[in-house]
């Protein structure tokens, strides 16, 4: 199968999934969305509002500040996988908690292992924990670092530079470098092999190498 439409599986499946309790009160889920072949993904908290109002993620005034972030680091919007570690809305705009996370967490990693990005933004603590679990964003944040064959540069979130203007300078900073921490990626790339997660079980598909080698 096609990466995209595998993508599109793991869609389908999130978007009926009632695996924690997160599905009681989801309009719609947000499963995330991006080009199957894109060589970077981004991975935020969870759906808002208007995330849970149109199934998309980083739609309302936390998304547009992304979308002037990545431009700010050449990047087009429409070039990147953008996602959540949570794939529904928690009531209020709460912290995802622990079983919420541990239940979603399956999602994102088929969706990693099949994007297989070299590159992956991290927006807030939750995504960053994934990779660097004892990290603390005040100190981690726009510094790259490669974890299991993939380059992860932890930001710190858009919704949290709206509500605390003093962090807006160094998110900027942070996201004006990007492009060469995505150069040194490209230079610095592990072998191909090296480039999956241990903890996959499933083995990786027969995948679009040659096309995300090309994207740059
Ligand atoms: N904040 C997030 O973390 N994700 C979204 O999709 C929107 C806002
Ligand atoms: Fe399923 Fe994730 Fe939604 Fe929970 S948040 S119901 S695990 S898709």
């Amino acid at each position: 199968m096609e990466p995209a439409q595998v993508l599109q599986e793991i869609a389908q499946q999130v978007a009926k999934c009632e695996k924690c309790g997160l599905h009681f009160s989801r309009k719609k889920a947000v499963p995330g969305e991006g080009p199957a072949d894109s060589m970077i993904m981004c991975i935020g908290e969870g759906p808002g509002f208007y995330e849970n109002e149109q199934g998309r993620p980083f739609v309302g005034a936390a998304g547009k500040l992304l979308d002037e972030l990545l431009h700010k680091g050449g990047l087009q919007r429409e070039s990147v996988f953008i996602t959540n570690v949570v794939k529904c809305r928690p009531p209020g705009n709460r912290d995802p908690l622990p079983d919420e996370l541990a239940a979603c967490g399956q999602y994102l990693d088929q969706q990693i292992e099949i994007l297989n990005p070299l590159t992956i933004i991290t927006l807030g603590r939750y995504s960053m924990a994934k990779y660097l679990p004892n990290a603390r964003i005040s100190d981690a944040h726009g510094q790259a670092v490669w974890v299991k064959g993939r380059l992860i540069v932890p930001m710190y979130h858009p919704a949290a530079a709206l509500h605390q203007p003093a962090l807006r300078p160094a998110l900027e900073r942070d996201f004006s470098r990007l492009q060469e921490h995505i150069q040194q990626a490209k230079k610095n790339q592990p072998e191909k092999s090296i480039r999956t997660e241990p903890e996959e079980q499933t083995p990786p598909p027969e995948k679009n190498e040659p096309t995300q080698l090309n994207l740059f």
